[in-house]
């Protein structure tokens, strides 16, 4: 508790006193982590100016009106990002003691205001645990992560960069479980967009568009329903004429997830038993994998490695949205690459994810998930070499999103 007291206060000092952005500011360190071919740079100068990496350097002569960060022994790796978070949605897991209810009843008894309120503490959590970037899938109730992600840009609190996808697109009864009509007209429309036929697609994606989305979050199949072939087309022309990416949760077999595919969709999300066949098509069209994975589930392992196999890109998702008393939203969001570790996959691969992949995902080319010129100065730094030990990834001591200090604890 005296930790993440002083991680707070760490956090908010430094969010009031953030570096001049406009100036030279030259971060110094043991190492740079290249994630992308998976081995050091070391020493390591990141030279930043205006949020952006000028450039990246090991050279002794720093300009003598450059500000230092030194780092001394640290490793320095890109800002996390998180290509499937929930920030406004906390699951009660007493709830279930509740007859038949769980996410219905927290729709029920959680306003849009005490969601936001949720959402900032869980973006504090996030940054200071090294999220620098978070796609926020759905389940925020009535556009609370558009509110939220404005917030943060207007700097009022502490978060990360935030991609909002507004009310996510569903069959009829959202991820909801049965209920009685009149409980699914006021219900499901507060956390999602219902849907039956093309025009319904549209005029959804149209929605979201207008309510401030940055993405698309389409549930593909729930229950026993799912949106058909035109469903998803329709939603993804729709989406692409706005320039948003679409983001498709199928799960239960291939079938969803193909359609999805057909449509153009961006990822799969959870894909939990996807076949060979269906993960090489994906590779073929760079559509990205998000495993949201739990530990100890041999399904998901071995669709990791036949992913892997395949060569589909992985993006990092933590599909994090539960109450856990013992850690806050960044201590058990960082904690999900344990699954991803069991499944076999290398710890450069697993930063890959976080980093790189994620970030190209969330944001496109260019912007985010590496340590290289042009990237936004979104840093973070580790005590010790994470492609060595990845446990590493749970103790981050320094934190910059677009050029400002945002959090130091060393
Ligand atoms: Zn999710």
């Amino acid at each position: 508790m005296i930790i993440r007291i002083y991680a707070i206060l760490c956090c908010l000092t430094a969010f009031l006193h953030v570096s001049a952005q406009d100036k030279l500011t030259v971060i110094k360190a043991k190492a740079l982590v290249d994630v992308r071919k998976g081995q050091l740079i070391t020493p390591v100068l990141i030279y930043c100016r205006q949020g952006k990496i000028e450039k990246v350097d090991s050279g002794p002569n720093i300009p003598s009106d450059a500000i230092i960060i030194d780092l001394g022994g640290k490793y320095l790796l890109p800002g996390l990002v998180d290509a499937h978070s929930h920030l406004c949605h906390e699951y009660q897991y007493e709830l279930e003691k509740v007859a038949g209810a769980n996410i219905v009843t927290e729709t029920a008894i959680t306003d849009n205001a005490t969601r936001a309120l949720i959402g900032a503490r869980n973006a504090r959590d996030m940054l200071l645990a090294g999220y620098t970037t978070v796609r926020d899938l759905g389940n925020s109730g009535e556009n609370t992560d558009v509110a939220l992600r404005d917030a943060i840009n207007k700097n009022w609190l502490p978060g990360p960069r935030i991609y909002a996808a507004t009310r996510a697109l569903s069959p009829i009864g959202g991820q909801f479980s049965k209920m009685t009509p009149d409980a699914r007209k006021v219900l499901v429309p507060k956390e999602y967009s219902e849907i039956c036929g093309a025009e319904e697609a549209r005029k959804a994606v149209r929605e979201a568009v207008f309510n401030g989305a940055d993405c698309i979050k389409v549930i593909v199949n729930n229950n026993q329903l799912s949106l058909n072939q035109e469903e998803l087309t329709a939603i993804v022309q729709e989406a692409k004429a706005a320039n948003l990416k679409v983001a498709a949760h199928a799960t239960n077999g291939d079938q969803p997830a193909l359609n999805a595919i057909n449509a153009g969709v961006n990822s799969i999300e959870h894909g939990y038993t996807l076949s060979a066949p269906v993960l090489k098509l994906m590779a073929e069209k760079g559509i990205y994998l998000v495993p949201t994975d739990r530990t100890g589930v041999d399904r998901y392992q071995q669709r990791i490695k036949r992913a892997l196999e395949a060569g589909v890109k992985i993006a990092f998702g933590s599909d994090m949205y539960y109450y856990d008393a013992q850690r806050n939203r960044g201590e058990v969001t960082v904690s999900t690459y344990h699954a991803y570790s069991q499944s076999g996959m290398s710890n450069a691969q697993i930063l890959r994810s976080a980093t790189m992949n994620s970030g190209e995902l969330v944001a496109g080319p260019g912007k985010i998930g590496l340590l290289e010129p042009g990237y936004l100065a979104d840093i973070i730094a580790v005590d010790e070499d994470p492609l060595v030990k990845v446990e590493t990834l749970e103790h981050v001591v320094f934190v910059m999103k677009e050029g400002k200090v945002v959090n130091r604890c060393d």
